[in-house]
C-alpha cells in the first residue's frame, strides 16, 4: 500500500489549526487532514487562554485581524451550534500618569480612525462603571463596548467539529516528528507510524512553532513565555457585568468569571521557555501590584486550585507570523499570536486558507506579517500586549 497523500495537512490541533482546517475545507479544498501530537485535541495554549477578544491595538494590521474575526464570534452559536459562552462587555483600559493619558490617547486615534468605536471616558465616568477602582490621580481610560470574552475551548471545539463534519481529518497522538522536501518544496511529513504526502503544510503548533520550524530548517522568532492567571472564589461584591479592566499603568488585567474574579499580569521578567507550572508565590506579586488602584480586591481570596499557567508565543514586535516561507514554497506559518491567538483565529483561519488556495487574500494586506521582516528589520511594534 502506498503512502497516504492530502492536499492540506495541518500540524497541530489548537483554535489556530482548527480554524484553518475549517476555512479550508469551506473553501472546498478536497483533502485536509490535521495531525495533533497529544492524545486529544485542543490540549495547548487554547485551553489555557483568557478568552479576551478586542479591537483596541496600537497598530492597522491588529485591528483588522480583530475587526474580520468579531463577527465570526457574534453568530457563533448560529453557524456552529455550539455556545462559546460570549460576553461583549467591553475592554476599559485605565490610567493614572500622563505616560499611560498620552499612550492611551495615540492608540484611541489610531483605532477610531479604522472605525472602533472606542470613546475616551473621563475618570468620573469611569468610576461609575468600576466603583472599586481607587479615584485617586486617575485620568480617565478607553472603552470599546464591542470587546469582551468568550470560551477559547469552545470556540475551536466548534470549528473541529464543522471542520470534521466537512471532511477534515483529525488525528490525535499523531506527533509529527519530521518534514520532507524535495527540490526546496514540501513533499510530507514522516511521524512514529507512517510518512504522509504533501505539497502543502501548515505550521498551527502555538509555543512549538520554532521547533516546528526548525524541522523545516525555517528559523521561526517566536518564543514560549509562561503567563499565569489567578482565579479567586466568589467575590458578589464585584458586579458580573463589568468589562474586561486593564490598568494600563501597572499592566493588571481583570475580570468577572462566574461569580469569581480572575486576574493576571505579564511579568517582563518571565524568560522563555516551556515552563508551565502555576507558581504559587504570583498571589503576593498580583495582591501587592493590584493594593494601591483596586484596594476592594486585597479582600479577595485566591483558589490555587483553580488558577494556571499557559504559554504565549511571542514575537519581538508582537505580531503574528502569517505566509508561506519565502525559502520553501508550501510551508505556511500561522505562528506568533503573542497572546492574540484566540481572538485573531477566525481572521488567520480565512487568510491562511486564502493563501493556501488562491495564493492571495482580499480580506487583508499580510505583507507587513511576513516572515521575512524579521531579517529586513521592518518590524511593526504592538505595543498594547497584554
Ligand atoms: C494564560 C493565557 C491567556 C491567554 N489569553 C488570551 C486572550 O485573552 N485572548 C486571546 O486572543 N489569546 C489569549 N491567549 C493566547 C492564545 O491562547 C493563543 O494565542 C492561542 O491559543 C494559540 O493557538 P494555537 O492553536 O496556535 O496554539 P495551541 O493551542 O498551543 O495549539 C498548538 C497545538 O500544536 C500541537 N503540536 C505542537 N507540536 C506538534 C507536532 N510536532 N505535531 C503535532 N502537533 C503538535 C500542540 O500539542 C497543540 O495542541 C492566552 C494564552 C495564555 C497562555
Amino acid at each position: 500500500m502506498g503512502a497516504r497523500s492530502y492536499d492540506v495537512i495541518v500540524i497541530g490541533a489548537g483554535i489556530i489549526g482548527l480554524s484553518v482546517a475549517y476555512y479550508l475545507k469551506k473553501q472546498k479544498c478536497r483533502k485536509v487532514l490535521v495531525l495533533e501530537k497529544e492524545d486529544s485535541w485542543i490540549a495547548g495554549s487554547t485551553a489555557r487562554a483568557n478568552g479576551g477578544f478586542r479591537q483596541q491595538f496600537s497598530t492597522p494590521i491588529n485591528i483588522r485581524l480583530s475587526q474580520i474575526s468579531l463577527p465570526v464570534f457574534k453568530h457563533f452559536e448560529e453557524e456552529f451550534r455550539t455556545d462559546i459562552a460570549f460576553r461583549q462587555r467591553g475592554y476599559l483600559f485605565l490610567t493614572a500618569t500622563r505616560e499611560g493619558d498620552l499612550a492611551l490617547h495615540r492608540n484611541l486615534r489610531i483605532q477610531q480612525s479604522h472605525g472602533v468605536p472606542v470613546e475616551w471616558v473621563t475618570a468620573e465616568d469611569l468610576l461609575e462603571m468600576v466603583p472599586f477602582v481607587a479615584a485617586e490621580n486617575l485620568r480617565g481610560g478607553t472603552f470599546c463596548p464591542e470587546d469582551g470574552y468568550a470560551d477559547s475551548y469552545s470556540i475551536a471545539e466548534g470549528f473541529g467539529q464543522r471542520a470534521r463534519q466537512l471532511g477534515a481529518e483529525i488525528e490525535t497522538g499523531h506527533p509529527v516528528v519530521e518534514i520532507q522536501t524535495a527540490s526546496g518544496q514540501v513533499t510530507g511529513v514522516r511521524t512514529p507510524r507512517e510518512t504522509i504526502q504533501t505539497g502543502r503544510l501548515i505550521n498551527a503548533t502555538g509555543p512549538y512553532a520554532a521547533v516546528t520550524g526548525q524541522m523545516a530548517g525555517i528559523e521561526i522568532p517566536a518564543q514560549p513565555v509562561r503567563r499565569m492567571l489567578l482565579m479567586s472564589e466568589d467575590f458578589p461584591e464585584i458586579s458580573e457585568e463589568i468589562p474586561m479592566v486593564i490598568d494600563a499603568d501597572s499592566g493588571v488585567v481583570l475580570r468577572k468569571e462566574s461569580g469569581k474574579i480572575l486576574m493576571s499580569w505579564s511579568d517582563p521578567e518571565e524568560p522563555p521557555g516551556f515552563n508551565l507550572e502555576f507558581d504559587p508565590s504570583f498571589v503576593e506579586v498580583l495582591a501587592e501590584k493590584t493594593a494601591d488602584r483596586f484596594p476592594l480586591l486585597q479582600q479577595v481570596r485566591i483558589n490555587p486550585r483553580r488558577s494556571w499557567a499557559g504559554l504565549y508565543s511571542v514575537t519581538p514586535d508582537h505580531h503574528c507570523i502569517l505566509g508561506e516561507a519565502p525559502n520553501l514554497p508550501g510551508f505556511f506559518l500561522a505562528n506568533g499570536f503573542s497572546g492574540h491567538g484566540m481572538m485573531h483565529a477566525p481572521a488567520v483561519g480565512m487568510i491562511i486558507s486564502d493563501l493556501v488556495l488562491e495564493g492571495t487574500t482580499r480580506l487583508v494586506d499580510p505583507h507587513p506579517l511576513r516572515l521575512s521582516r524579521f531579517e529586513e528589520g521592518d518590524l511593526v511594534e504592538e505595543t498594547v500586549v497584554l
